[in-house]
């Protein structure tokens, strides 16, 4: 038996905060490692003392296992835990840990060689009767004829895999003999420059399958059991999106065979620690092995939340050569957890990954939360853009899929683009919560029509509650803001107006007037109701709460601002965040601050974005109206035209045709506030 007194933790973000807290909670040190880019990272400062590996990219950091040794033994710690992903399934680290009489958390080098190759996992598990797929190597010299021959009495359609795949990929489906060769081929190509290895193989492809995954433990005394299943079949491109425990089509005599195949898997194995025995389940209910992933899982908390158990607490036990304790030989299913993957992307981009300063990461407490990151953290490109895992844990499937709807929708995201609104999309809808799911769940269901957006009225209330915030503001800095903008001229003959532009950078257009007795407010022309009252509360800096009670229906908005320099441009963006019962939004406004130095006359217009000019509409000397067009840029191949604020007359025109000219630059000056006289 070894005492871990202090902990190494091989990885970064989520999973290392997560180990140090139980670490932390066992009365363990921690002890991270931490890429250049991880510098200001949550779990390097969450750890009691961190090492640094010099450089970005994973193969000169978190991959180095010879400098992550190094690590571990001038720190002195006893034992390290490899998280997932990076090097938790590489036998050859988890042997130089031991050779450098470290612990390792997790199973033998033996055991994770062996199921690192998903072809001698298959042959394994099939020998120890666990249930298997038909399938057939293939090797790089067969010719095509003799790769159709070799997979004839499998049947059509097949699928090429990877041996020593992960993340789903070098995958490919096959539907008839004539794309099989191409296949193989291609599928060889991709998995022997992700994975250093290009075996392949082919199994049954199953159409439209579940993803259902048994949780094992083992310890070093012999005892291995299983803590029950996930379900993980919402998934993108082979890849988890949502997952749950228990699974909701999983008869408690279907929990008993599957638990049995699993156990039966890593006896079989000799198997010590944490470890997923995945499966899939075919339309008829029979299941099949698929692989054994020999770490703890990026899904443990759904298990975590049913059972009770801390899995963390138990791999480390295990380590120290502690037996499985009672709670975990006896353990039981309460309620039902369901975990969403927050993650850095844009959905209706292709699901590009996202990137920026999170402005404001807030979760709600009706749910667990495992992150690695806090607000004011930047979200890099360098590493999997991964948020947060976010878990709810209710009597029943349907409350905690709705629970955890409602927390997202609660949740204060801002600064990057996430897939929230697709998440709480996915877990209202009907098919989801009929428990209607398959791996081909997204594919039958477009983003377009699982987002839950905040709808056009909902987006109309959220932008009165901006304007009203901002006039706020204004009037509140006015003594010490001494440029007024132009678009904020509050003259009694015309309505005040702001333009601020929404997510997708369309340009919103709101007015009121505002005096002792009543409030009229426009979004885009149309009135926001027949009776607005609101109020406007600062509850900290450049944080407003606004009330809007529009024909009876109250609504409660939060309103952050961040001054934003433009580089190079005289002009602040103010970005806008909104969240209220709908979600939240994001706004920008351009404030039109005169140029540093040479400050703009009174009344002067100001190009509220960099353009051209394309037409000057007035003359010097000529009358204006409130409103009427005086210069026309053009930015990004539109035309925008630069209106008077108010009655007057026109100064100077600063800028000719064909000028280009910079955001906030004066383009006319446009005095006197009285109308013009006939
Ligand atoms: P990886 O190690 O790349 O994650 P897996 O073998 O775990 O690969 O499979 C990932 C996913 O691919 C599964 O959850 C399932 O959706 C799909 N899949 C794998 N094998 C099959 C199969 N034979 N038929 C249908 N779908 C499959």
């Amino acid at each position: 038996m070894t005492r871990i007194r202090t902990l190494l933790i091989a990885n970064r973000g989520e999973i290392a905060c997560r180990i140090i807290r139980t670490a932390r909670e066992m009365g363990i040190r921690t002890v991270a490692v931490f890429s250049d880019a991880d510098a200001e990272a949550l779990f390097v400062a969450q750890a009691d003392r961190a090492v640094r590996l010099p450089g970005v990219a994973p193969a000169q950091t978190y991959l180095r296992g010879d400098l992550i040794i190094e690590a571990a033994l001038r720190t002195g710690a006893d034992a390290v835990h490899p998280g997932y992903g990076f090097l938790s399934e590489n036998a050859d680290f988890a042997q130089a840990v031991g050779d450098a009489g470290l612990v390792f958390v997790g199973p033998t080098p033996d055991a994770i060689r062996a199921m690192g190759s998903k072809i001698r996992a298959k042959e394994m598990m099939a020998a120890s009767g666990v249930p298997v797929l038909r399938g057939a190597t293939v090797t790089g010299e067969s010719t095509e004829a003799e790769l159709i021959a070799g997979v004839a009495d499998i049947g059509y359609p097949l699928l090429v895999k990877a041996s020593a795949g992960g993340g789903g990929r070098g995958m490919r489906i096959v539907t008839e003999p004539s794309g099989l060769a191409e296949s193989v081929a291609s599928a060889r190509r991709e998995a022997g420059s992700a994975f250093g290895d290009d075996a392949v193989f082919v199994e049954k492809y199953i159409t439209a399958p579940r993803h259902v995954e048994v949780q094992i433990f083992g310890d070093t005394h012999g005892t291995v059991v299983h803590l029950f299943e996930r379900e993980c079949s919402i998934q993108r491109r082979y890849q988890k999106v949502i997952e749950e425990a228990p699974s909701p089509v999983v008869s408690p005599a279907l929990r008993e065979e599957l638990g049995a195949a699993a156990v039966a898997a890593g006896t079989a194995l000799g198997y010590v620690g944490a470890g997923t025995v995945e499966f899939i389940l075919d339309p008829s209910g029979a299941f099949h092995f698929l692989e054994v992933n020999t770490r703890l899982q990026v899904e443990h908390p759904v298990t975590e939340l049913i059972t009770g158990l801390d899995l963390v607490r138990l791999q480390l036990l295990v380590a120290e050569g502690e037996p499985l304790p009672p709670e975990a030989l006896d353990a039981t299913i309460t309620g039902h957890a369901v975990e969403v993957r927050l993650y850095a992307e844009d959905p209706a981009a292709g699901f590009l990954p996202t990137s920026g300063r999170l402005r404001e990461f807030e979760l709600p407490s009706s749910v667990r939360t495992d992150t690695g990151f806090a607000s004011g953290d930047t979200v890099s490109i360098h590493y999997d853009p991964m948020l947060a895992k976010v878990i709810a844990h209710a009597p029943t499937r349907t409350e905690a899929a709705l629970v955890l709807a409602g927390a997202l929708r609660e949740a204060r995201l801002h600064g990057v683009r996430t897939n929230r609104d697709l998440l709480a999309g996915i877990l209202t809808e009907p098919e989801f919560l009929a428990a209607r799911i398959d791996t081909a769940y997204l594919e039958r269901h477009t983003v377009d029509d699982l987002s839950a957006s905040p709808s056009g009225e909902e987006l109309r209330r959220a932008v009165a509650a901006a304007a009203l915030a901002l006039r706020a503001r204004q009037r509140a800095g006015a003594t010490v803001q001494p440029a007024v903008s132009a678009g904020w001229r509050n003259v009694v003959s015309a309505p005040a107006l702001v333009a601020l532009a929404g997510e997708d950078g369309r340009a919103i257009d709101v007015r009121y007037r505002i005096d002792a007795r009543h409030t009229e407010l426009t979004v885009d022309g149309a009135a926001l109701g027949e009776q607005l009252v609101f109020a406007v509360a600062e509850a900290g800096p450049d944080v407003h709460r606004v009330t809007l009670e529009i024909d009876g229906l109250r609504e409660e908005f939060r309103v952050v601002f961040t001054d934003e320099t433009v580089d190079g441009r005289r002009a602040e963006v103010v970005t806008i965040d909104v969240d209220g019962p709908f979600g939240g939004t994001e706004f920008t406004v351009v404030d039109l601050l005169p140029p540093p130095g040479s400050l703009a006359a009174a009344g002067s217009l100001t190009a509220p974005m960099p353009g051209s000019v394309v037409r000057v509409l007035v003359d010097v000397g000529a009358a204006v109206v409130a409103g009427q067009p005086i210069v026309v840029l053009e930015a990004m191949k539109m035309e925008h035209a630069v209106k008077s604020p108010q009655d007057g007359v026109v100064e100077s025109v600063l800028v000719a045709v064909g000028e280009q000219v910079d955001i906030g630059q004066a383009l006319a000056v446009v005095t006197g506030d009285e109308p013009a006289g006939d």
